[in-house]
């Protein structure tokens, strides 16, 4: 029996829906679009090996995820790891000795040590190359600190503007493309030189534009998250201006080899496959998001987005305010998940965060967020980031599980 509330949640979001229906319809007719372009065939899923000197199946995926979004080119790999050793090539890329780079909402938990080291050793971090990190943060009601931003502009020579689209672990909505276009043209008109680098993870098709779309340099994001569709095993792209790219690959592999070689032993299928049913699954996430949200507002917790509110990534945050509260939640995520439903999460330390962190993720992908899962800081004011679900029906019964909890 489903809960009430479930449906009661649902009739108030007939509107949201639909809108997120016309979003991925727009954007599958985009993806559709690119592969007949490029005419992609069977033969471009072969696995390859050694230096895949040549690998048809991986220049034409780099060709068609620049076409999807609408970047000059793009790199797309299975040899990166993860959304921070992805963000991490680009920092390294992009940027030299003494070079200044600013932050202006944000910067994701694992890339603190990527950008400040640790205090003890010299760990490779971009501060132990002399390139400076400027964080200007947001203002108290979350927007972005525009007169801070000129200032610095103005007053120094910034190499690198770092926009994260995704809210991360703040108690905020992710930024609209609207957001991120203002932003561009702010540092453009002062800066023209400057790039402007988006962390897109968490942002790919919740809309029917790109970053690279509103005057953003270069974007960076995770396959085990939107744009992979749930079906992409690992990887990263790197999307944007040519020579960004370019110098990207350049550090990706070793300078002047860049992305002429790489191999993927397993083939590429799952990665053509993803992007085509990405939209399709952003879909359903962005729905689950809602549904989620709805209902605990229905139960007097605070959430976001609000169903009032367009979603800008497929995360929705829920207030609990209280410790045993939040760690019932994630359990009862975890024991509603496919994969390792009979296991506990628990707090834990986790490399690259700075508090415990309790994970709740019953993958098919370890740590994809493009499934179902849950992650939560055990901090204060105990704040759920639920994302995900392949499938709305899932979230829906999820959510069942949990309502018969508390
Ligand atoms: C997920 C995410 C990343 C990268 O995280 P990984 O776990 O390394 O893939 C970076 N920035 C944001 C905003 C993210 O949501």
């Amino acid at each position: 029996m489903l809960n009430k509330l479930i449906i009661d949640a649902e009739c108030q979001l007939e509107n949201n829906f639909s809108e997120i229906d016309n979003i991925a319809l727009i954007n599958q007719q985009k993806i559709l679009n690119a592969f007949k372009k490029n005419e992609i065939a069977l033969r471009h899923f072969t696995n390859t090996n050694g230096y895949a000197y040549g690998d048809s199946g991986r220049e034409k995926l780099n060709q068609l995820y620049a076409d999807v979004l609408q970047a000059e080119s793009a790199i797309v790999s299975n040899n990166i790891c993860s959304g921070t050793h992805a963000l991490t090539i680009a920092l390294f890329g992009l940027l030299r000795p003494n070079d200044t780079f600013i932050s202006i909402s944000g910067i994701y938990d694992t890339l603190e040590s990527v950008i400040n080291g640790s205090n003890d050793s010299d760990i490779g971090s971009l501060k132990d190359f002399n390139i400076n990190h400027i964080e200007i943060k947001l203002l108290p009601d979350n927007s972005i600190n525009y007169n801070k931003l000129r200032e610095t502009l103005i007053s120094k020579k910034i190499k690198l503007v770092f926009i994260q689209r995704s809210r991360g672990y703040s108690w905020r909505n992710a930024l609209s493309l609207d957001d991120i276009s203002e932003i561009v043209n702010c540092v453009k008109s002062i800066s023209p030189d400057t790039i402007a680098l988006v962390d897109n993870c968490y942002g790919e098709f919740v809309d029917t534009n790109e970053p690279t779309q509103v005057g953003a340099d270069i974007i960076v994001g995770s396959l085990i998250k939107n744009i992979g569709g749930g079906l992409a095993p690992t990887g990263g792209y790197i999307a944007g201006k040519n020579n960004l790219v370019s110098q990207c690959g350049n550090r990706l592999t070793a300078p002047s080899i860049a992305t002429e070689i790489g191999c993927n032993p397993d083939g590429y299928q799952y990665y053509y496959q993803g992007l085509f049913m990405a939209p399709h699954i952003v879909c359903q996430a962005l729905k689950s998001c809602m549904l989620f949200s709805a209902v605990y507002s229905i139960k007097k917790y605070e959430t976001l987005p609000q169903i009032t509110q367009k979603p800008n990534d497929i995360i929705c945050s829920i207030k609990f305010g209280n410790k045993e509260k939040l760690i019932d939640f994630c359990t009862q995520i975890q024991y509603s998940s496919p994969i390792d439903s009979f296991v506990t999460p628990l707090p834990w330390a986790m490399p690259g965060y700075n508090d415990e962190v309790i994970m709740a993720a019953g993958c098919f992908i370890q740590g994809s967020s493009i499934e179902l899962s849950c992650d939560a800081p055990i901090k204060e004011p105990y704040i759920a980031y639920l994302q995900g679900a392949l499938t709305y029906e899932h979230a829906k019964l999820t959510l069942n599980n949990c309502l018969d909890k508390f």
